[in-house]
């Protein structure tokens, strides 16, 4: 007998029962909401989306922090810290994943309960690893639309972590309310986020392991941070970037931090930054959807595809200009000089 043949069968679920589910804060259901966004299976996705407008006024009223860094500099430490500390103050946290790797790796290496321990057991706290199939674009529409269910499951903090890589880092900034970096003093750390263009999504920096021996680097490292900053522009014109240490293994400096993002989310709101800043992010993943399902569709294309080895290979070889190509390309989707400009 196979596994899934031993396991006992389960109730389909309409949509009332996964709406009247996430808003009682059934874990179960809101664990099998979330497996139903996250599929990419045509009937699923107008069940989802019929779940997510009922579920849509219940939305919203989470802190969304996302928290980014190298593998190593303690993310998940920090996390099951910070998660823990926030649980303790009355707050129920989720905790989500965006890893671009995870379709390579077959298997989330972020938000995985393995590496949160005492959190993955908090009655108060939900840990998702990131979904782990299709395109980063993909990953977003899930990872976003899975905040969603957390929030109307009753979740107040909602802590999306990423791996310091371009794209998702930028994704994920796009997504929150605030958004951390947390770094390690020296091994050129220093130069490398400022390269990486990080300091300019980043509304906190927290220099990681400031304890033992490494405290005094930490030191340097906040003060040569600071320095940059008073160089740059933050995402947010009236938010002046901090930074802080701590040490999250030894649970140390994160009240202090955690006091920080929330005078940003107070100030915030005071001036209506928070409210503008989430509308903007709502107009701009409208159009990443939009974006992204036009390019699957161009891709997915009977008339492209048959069309577009000859392309290729002329491109390939010279032999034709890549304008014409990708012309024909357009016209055989079915698109004709139709712009604005033209
Ligand atoms: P992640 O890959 O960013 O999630 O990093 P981990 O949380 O797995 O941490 C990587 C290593 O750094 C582990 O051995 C942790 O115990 C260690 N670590 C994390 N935070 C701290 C800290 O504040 N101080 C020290 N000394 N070690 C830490």
């Amino acid at each position: 007998m196979t596994d899934d043949a031993a396991k006992p069968k389960r109730r389909t679920l309409s949509a009332d029962d996964y709406v009247q589910g996430v808003l009682q804060g059934d874990r179960a259901i809101l664990g099998r909401a979330i497996s139903l966004v996250e599929s990419n299976a045509r009937a699923h996705r107008e069940l989802a989306q019929d779940v997510l407008m009922q579920l849509l006024p219940h939305t919203g009223k989470s802190h969304r922090v996302g928290i980014s860094g190298v593998p190593g500099v303690g993310k998940s430490t920090f996390i099951e810290a910070l998660g823990t500390n926030l649980t303790h103050a009355g707050h129920k946290v989720a905790v989500l994943a965006v890893d671009p790797s995870s379709e390579r790796t077959r298997g989330s290496i972020l938000g995985d309960k393995t590496r949160m321990v005492a959190l993955s057991q908090n009655p108060a706290a939900f840990i998702r690893p990131s979904p782990s199939s299709g395109s980063l674009g993909g990953v977003g529409r899930k990872t976003r639309e899975t905040m969603l269910l957390c929030e109307a499951a009753g979740f107040d903090i909602v802590l999306v972590e990423t791996v310091g890589v371009g794209q998702s880092e930028t994704m994920v900034s796009d997504m929150v309310d605030f958004f951390l970096v947390l770094m390690l003093a020296g091994a050129g750390d220093e130069l490398q986020g400022i390269k990486r263009g990080i300091l300019e999504l980043a509304d906190m920096i927290a220099i990681n392991k400031a304890d033992g021996d490494n405290a005094k680097a930490a030191q340097r490292a906040c003060r040569e941070y600071q320095g940059a900053l008073e160089l740059m522009h933050g995402r947010n014109a009236s938010w002046k970037v901090s930074v802080v240490q701590c040490s999250a293994l030894n649970n140390v400096g994160m009240s202090e931090l955690w006091a920080e993002i929330d005078r940003h989310r107070n100030e915030s709101r005071a001036s209506g930054a928070f409210e503008q800043l989430r509308k903007q992010q709502r107009l701009r993943w409208l159009w990443q959807l939009a974006e992204g399902e036009l390019v699957t569709a161009l891709h997915e294309h009977v008339g492209v595809q048959a069309i577009r080895q000859d392309l290729e290979r002329e491109v390939y070889e010279g032999t034709l200009t890549t304008s014409l190509a990708a012309e024909r390309i357009l016209s055989a989707f079915g698109l004709h000089n139709e712009r604005s400009d033209v």
